[in-house]
C-alpha cells in the first residue's frame, strides 16, 4: 500500500472539500421562531408548535435542501421564495411548504395586536364592511376548504384584498398577488389541540395573529 498521499488523491480531497462547501452554501436554514414554543398557549399548545415547526417545517426544508443539493451542484443564488416561484414537482411542494410555514409562524405573537389599523383596516372595512365580517368570511372559507390546504389573505395587483383557499401547498407565490397572511388548515396544525374542530382552532388564532406583521407585509416592508 502506498503511504504517501499522491497529488491526485490530494486534489480529490480538496475537490471534495470544495463540493462540501458548495453543498453548505445551498442549504436554507430554518430561522428560529420569534417566540418560545409555549408562548402561543392556550391557543396553540407547546406540543403542537414544537412538532409543527421543528418536525414538519424542518422536514419540508430538509427535503427541499436535499433535492437542491442533488440537482444544483453550483451554489444557489436564489432565495427560498424564488426557488418556490421557479420550481415544480417535489422541489416545489417541499420548498413551498417550508416557505408557507415560516410565513405562517412569523405572523403569530404572544403579544399580538389583534386588529389591523391604518390603510389595511380601511381596505378591509371597504371590502367586507367590518373587521368582524372579514374574520367570519375568512373562517367560513377555512372551514369550507376540503382536505389539507392553506387560507390566504392576499393583496392583488389592483390593490384589492382577496381571501384565497388552496389545496395542499397552494401556489400563492406563483400568483401575481402579495400574500399578507397564510393559515395552515392541514390537520397537523390543530388536531392535537382541537381534534377535528377546525372552526374552533381558526377562532382561537385571532388571539395570536399579529396584525402589525400583516400591515408591514401590506405596506411592502420586509421583515428583519
Ligand atoms: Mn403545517
Amino acid at each position: 500500500m502506498k503511504r504517501h498521499i499522491t497529488t491526485a488523491l490530494l486534489s480529490a480531497i480538496l475537490l471534495t472539500a470544495a463540493a462540501q462547501q458548495k453543498e453548505t452554501s445551498a442549504v436554507f436554514k430554518l430561522p428560529p421562531l420569534p417566540y418560545q414554543y409555549d408562548e402561543l398557549e392556550p391557543y396553540i399548545s407547546r406540543t403542537t408548535v414544537k412538532l409543527h415547526y421543528d418536525t414538519h417545517t424542518r422536514g419540508y426544508l430538509d427535503k427541499a435542501n436535499k433535492i437542491l443539493r442533488k440537482d444544483t451542484p453550483d451554489s444557489i443564488s436564489q432565495n427560498l421564495a424564488e426557488i418556490v416561484r421557479n420550481s415544480e414537482g417535489a422541489l416545489y411542494n417541499n420548498a413551498a411548504q417550508a416557505w408557507n410555514h415560516i410565513f405562517y409562524f412569523d405572523a403569530f405573537s404572544p403579544h399580538a395586536i389583534t386588529e389591523p389599523g391604518g390603510k389595511l383596516m380601511q381596505q378591509i372595512e371597504q371590502q367586507w364592511g367590518s373587521f368582524q365580517n372579514f374574520k367570519n368570511t375568512f373562517a367560513e372559507a377555512a372551514t369550507g376548504l376540503f382536505g389539507s390546504g392553506w387560507l390566504w389573505l392576499v393583496k392583488q395587483p389592483d390593490g384589492q384584498l382577496a381571501i384565497i383557499a388552496e389545496s395542499n401547498a397552494g401556489k400563492v407565490l406563483k400568483s401575481k398577488s402579495v400574500p399578507l397572511l397564510g393559515i395552515d388548515v392541514w390537520e397537523h396544525a390543530y388536531y392535537l389541540d382541537y381534534q377535528n374542530r377546525r372552526a374552533e382552532h381558526i377562532d382561537a388564532l385571532w388571539n395570536i395573529i399579529d396584525w402589525r406583521v400583516v400591515q408591514k407585509r401590506f405596506a411592502g416592508i420586509p421583515r428583519p
